[in-house]
């Protein structure tokens, strides 16, 4: 059976789902974006139009391909409104398993009950959540990456009730957006974040013990080992906070390797949260632009 997707539901309008939903857009989805706060909606809308007016401007969009995406484009506050004529619902709220489960419960009782749900969790358990809903079979992980209209993966990922049909039909979602798609067995931070989180809380263990500053941590890890970003560079982009709630979840589940660094749970207590706040281990102008 194929399930035929036309309008995506995105779930929060933060760093990922305004990414996801712009892509979505352009890939000529009817994409509409919820979040509860109208003033993110609002930033998420301009910061949306802006890129794509970037990418018109450095010809890497089509200005045809742009206009299409804007009117493909809808913001909704309303949860029930967002989803009730979904094919598919993707899921970008913070990371809490129970924030997550909460909402998919909400949406599992207006969304039709033939759309899939998928979850851009970093680390968190699919089937945990798809426990949750009458559609386990319909549920899945696609875990996009940040920025998302310029990253080039989807890990796709299969809870253990996922059927081939949903992990089908998620694929050419993935391709019709550009993306390379992998998929991986539902374990806990996948395969890039339990990597990536590694690295980056040795970073942080490092700083805290006085082996370098961090711009030249960064800067080794650029240079010496063909990092495309410094590990702090990438805790500031994907934010601090994210990259803890990852860390706890993976020490509760894969052990004490990922005990958080004493000085990234300081940072975050601190609000140091990264780029979208204008400081975490760098300071940043209104522009996004690293000061001194
Ligand atoms: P974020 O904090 O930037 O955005 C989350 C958004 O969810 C906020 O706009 C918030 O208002 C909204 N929200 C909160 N409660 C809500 C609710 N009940 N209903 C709808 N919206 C609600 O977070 P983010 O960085 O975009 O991360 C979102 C998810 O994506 C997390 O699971 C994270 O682990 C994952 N992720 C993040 C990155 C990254 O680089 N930041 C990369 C891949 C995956």
């Amino acid at each position: 059976m194929s399930l035929d997707i036309s309008t995506i539901a995105v779930l929060g309008a933060g760093t990922m789902g305004r990414g996801i939903a712009q892509v979505a857009a352009l890939s000529g989805y009817h994409t509409i974006l919820h979040d509860p706060e109208p003033t993110v909606l609002d930033h998420a809308h301009d910061a949306i139009v802006a890129t794509l007016d970037k990418g018109v401007a450095r010809s890497k969009v089509q200005p045809a391909d742009a206009d299409a995406a804007k009117g493909n484009l809808q913001l909704s506050s309303g949860l029930d409104d967002c989803v009730a004529a979904a094919d598919l619902v993707i899921e970008a709220v913070p990371e809490s398993i129970e924030l997550k489960i909460s909402i998919f419960q909400a949406v599992d009782t207006v969304a039709p009950h033939t759309a899939i749900f998928a979850s851009n969790t970093s680390s968190l358990s699919i089937t945990e959540m798809a426990a949750a809903t009458t559609r386990a079979e319909r549920f899945a992980g696609m875990h996009f990456f940040n920025p998302v209209h310029i990253m080039r993966l989807i890990e796709l990922v299969r809870g253990l009730e996922t059927s081939k049909d949903t992990l089908d039909a998620l694929m050419a979602v993935g391709r019709r957006m550009g993306k390379e798609v992998v998929t991986v067995n539902e374990s806990p931070g996948f395969v890039t974040s339990r990597i990536n989180v590694l690295i980056g809380n040795e970073a942080f263990r490092m700083l805290q013990e006085g082996v370098a500053t961090a711009e030249d941590i960064d800067t080794a890890l650029k240079l010496g080992l063909n990092h495309p970003m410094g590990p702090f560079e990438m805790a500031d982009l994907v934010g601090l906070d994210v990259r803890l709630a990852i860390l706890e979840h993976l020490h509760r589940t894969l052990g004490d390797l990922y005990r958080p660094s004493p000085l990234l749970v300081q940072y975050v207590r601190a609000g140091r949260l990264g780029r979208k706040v204008g400081r975490g281990v760098y300071r940043y102008d209104d522009d996004g632009n690293k000061r001194g």
